[in-house]
């Protein structure tokens, strides 16, 4: 008997249709003979329009009562599905994260996991039944205090349930097939991929691919847990994240692969598009030991999360040099206006901001062992007339900032250019991928 834990995202128990699709299909598995543990998130928009809620009646809610606030969104999802589940004629069992023993730092709203002592679950699985887990909340052992994961924390839950329980696989639902070789929305030639490493979807999710969550993905490559990133709405096969060392599921359910077997793999496994940067350029740095160290002290200072950072030799005036970095659009006006409000001190001539950049990244495991693999993305690009700003890499990852208007176009040109191109456009729902 295997046991399956099945992650369900907000669009996939979004209203009562919804949960009873999705309780059909935790019932089937179960019929299937297969242990269930289900970890599910809150319905539809619920946890925005709570923080809304919140917003409206203080202006900076307590963190502890928010906590108190959005863990409630996942236990009315688990208690329906629960319900649901019942009126199909199986045994079902909700708990709530610290119930199901998801132990946390005590960072409010920002918490990790630190153990999982899912006691309750074991009872519950050995009487036979389906059990049911609040994503996105834990405990504090020490303020015995409700915490939440942060945002998309539910995939979190999923990954350390299966990791806890040693289960043989965790499925994570959302309305998208898979993880695609680029967003199919931009990229209508995008094809979903079978499986992916561990290692590339990190890459992949921390530059901009939106369907798995990074702190998920991180938890299962350090735990060895097998992800399948598959949609709600098919029982299509979906995208297998594969740890390293592990074998090719597909393998032992003893399918035809005699298209991978043998054959090399891709070098590039995707493209990720990312508009939610912003670049400033501080210009006319004096081009003195320390005053990189300087600008960064004070960026850091603000808490802003740097990504990419380029100097340049030589400004326009002499011993002076340019210093371009990118941020999250949303903290970019605070540095700009911090460093601004220092530009004495500094000694810079001006700062540009930008909010009009995109950020494209190519990813792939095989980079390490290929030579050129930039080289087809710079050509790519410059025949079809596009900028490039900056340029960063990492062992298998290039990106380069353009002009957003340019990225879409960019796109699609560097995932020809890779030879990544289906046959046939991808099916593209309405869906969030959440
Ligand atoms: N409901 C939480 C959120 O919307 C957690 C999740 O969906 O994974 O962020
Ligand atoms: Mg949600």
């Amino acid at each position: 008997m295997a046991l399956i834990v099945q992650k369900f995202g907000g669009s996939s128990v979004a209203d009562a249709e919804s949960i009873k699709r999705v309780a059909k299909r935790i019932v089937d598995t179960r019929r299937a003979g297969n242990d269930v543990v289900v970890a599910v998130s809150a319905m539809g928009d619920t946890t925005d329009e709570l923080l809304d809620l919140a917003r409206a009646v203080a202006p900076s809610p307590a963190p502890r009562e928010l906590d108190m606030l959005l863990s409630s969104g996942e236990r009315i999802s688990m208690a329906l599905l629960a319900m649901t589940i019942h009126s199909l004629g199986c045994e079902a069992r909700s708990f709530t994260g610290s119930q199901a023993g998801m132990i946390t730092t005590a960072d409010h709203g920002s918490a990790r996991i630190v153990d999982v002592t899912p006691v309750r679950l074991r009872e519950a699985l050995d009487d036979g039944a389906i059990v049911i887990v609040a994503g996105f909340q834990g405990f504090n052992r020490d303020t015995r205090d409700i915490t939440t994961l942060g945002r998309g924390g539910s995939d979190t839950t999923a990954v350390a349930l299966a990791a806890a329980l040693d289960a043989d696989v965790c499925e994570i639902y959302s309305d998208v097939d898979g993880i695609f070789t680029c967003d199919p929305r931009v990229v209508p030639l995008a094809r979903k991929l079978d499986v992916v490493s561990a290692e590339e979807m990190l890459e992949l999710a921390a530059n901009g691919a939106k369907v798995l969550y990074i702190r998920a993905v991180e938890y299962a490559r350090r735990h060895n847990v097998l992800i399948h990133a598959r949609s709600t709405f098919t029982s299509n096969e979906g995208t297998y994240v594969l740890g390293e060392g592990m074998a090719d599921p597909r393998l032992a359910k003893g399918e035809d692969m005699s298209d991978v077997i043998g054959k090399e793999e891709p070098v590039v496994a995707g493209v990720a598009i990312d508009r939610s940067q912003a670049k400033i350029t501080v210009v006319g740095v004096p081009d003195v030991p320390g005053s990189a160290a300087a600008i960064f002290t004070r960026v850091s200072k603000s808490g802003a999360n740097i990504d990419m950072i380029v100097q340049n030799v030589q400004s326009a005036s002499p011993g002076h040099t340019d210093i371009s970095f990118t941020l999250p659009k949303e903290q970019a006006p605070d540095v700009a206006k911090q460093l601004k409000a220092e530009q004495d001190e500094l000694g810079f001539q001006s700062l540009v901001h930008d909010d009009q950049i995109g950020k494209l990244s190519v990813v792939g495991a095989g980079m390490r062992s290929h030579s050129g693999v930039s080289l087809t993305l710079f050509d790519a690009l410059s025949s079809n007339g596009i900028n490039i700003e900056m340029i960063s890499t990492s062992e298998i990852r290039v990106s380069v900032v353009l002009r957003d208007t340019d990225l879409d176009k960019a796109a699609r040109a560097v995932h020809t250019a890779y030879g990544l191109d289906g046959d046939v456009e991808a099916t593209v729902y309405a869906g969030t991928g959440r």
